[in-house]
């Protein structure tokens, strides 16, 4: 079972629920917890997992043979990300923009491009009692996050329960990161920007056809508007969880408030009871 946390905006507490959420679960089954956030990824910090593997991730990128190459230019026309052009009579690559999709090889006439490789980051694998946990680091100023978190999802293909830290907003690495899951839980805030996050993440998630419910941080600081969003659009909210003091002290530790505050398995026991009673309909 995959179950994606994911928000619209960042600093709405996605980190904190996905971390808790796993951790919690991992107390009684097989859990493995992805940090897809590759861009920034702080998971380990409240896990504080022992590291067993660390591999670096590579993308593949052309190479071209200028002997072979006959300037058709076929590759360049083929190529949506501009990552490869015909300059007069040279072929030039540009790597940053590449996403190691290989058309240009599969098309080229004279077997002039042969693949090539560039890191974009690295994949950690790291234990913390029974919980799995995985994340990707992207290289400083490396812009291609999507194959990163791809690896780490291919890393973490687990039998039990799989929780996925995606990164905030609704763009690439967000749906590289939810698509194939079971179930998303989009977590948000009442006020305006939440709710306006909310529905952009809303409408992403649709569009992947994947169930979802919305759980809603420092539930008692702002309007009841994300509430009645949801009732528009039925979209169960399966936890309203209200500010604390005490919770934003264990984040700003970098630590678990399962571990530290009794009342917060409470509210974690009944997400997923939330979810597994949305799984069941
Ligand atoms: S591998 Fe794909 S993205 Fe990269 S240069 Fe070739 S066609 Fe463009
Ligand atoms: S498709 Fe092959 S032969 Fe044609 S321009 Fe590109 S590298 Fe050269």
């Amino acid at each position: 079972m995959k179950i994606a946390i994911a928000s619209g905006k960042g600093g709405t507490g996605k980190t904190t629920l996905a971390t808790n959420l796993a951790y919690f679960l991992s107390e009684k089954e097989n859990v493995t917890l992805l940090d897809c956030d590759v861009e920034e990824p702080n998971g380990h910090i409240f896990i504080k997992p022992e590291w067993v593997t660390e591999e670096k991730c590579y993308l593949p990128i052309p190479q071209v043979n200028e002997d072979k190459c006959t300037h058709c230019g076929l590759c360049s026309q083929a190529c949506q990300f501009s990552a490869i052009a015909q300059v007069k009579d040279k072929i030039l690559t540009f790597p940053e923009l590449c996403h190691g999709c290989g058309l240009c090889a599969l098309l080229c006439p004279s077997q002039a491009i042969t693949e090539g490789f560039r890191e974009i980051g690295t994949v950690q694998i790291g234990k913390k009692n029974n919980l799995n946990f995985i994340h990707g680091k992207l290289r400083v100023s490396e812009a291609m996050s999507p194959p990163l978190i791809k690896e780490v999802k291919k890393q973490g293909k687990n039998r039990g329960i799989t929780i996925i830290d995606a990164p905030p907003g609704t763009s690439c690495p967000v749906i590289q990161s939810i698509v194939n899951s079971d179930f998303v839980i989009l977590v948000t805030e009442p006020t305006p920007f939440g709710l306006n996050d909310l529905e952009l993440a809303v409408g992403m998630v649709k569009e992947l056809n994947i169930p979802m419910a919305v759980a809603i941080n420092r539930a008692d600081i702002g309007d009841n508007r994300v509430q009645e969003f949801c009732a528009k659009e039925n979209i169960p909210v399966i936890m309203e969880i209200p500010h604390s003091y005490e919770l934003a002290r264990c984040y700003s530790q970098g630590n678990l408030a399962v571990q530290e505050l009794p009342e917060y398995k409470g509210y974690l026991q009944r997400i997923w009871d939330g979810v597994k009673k949305e799984l069941a309909r």
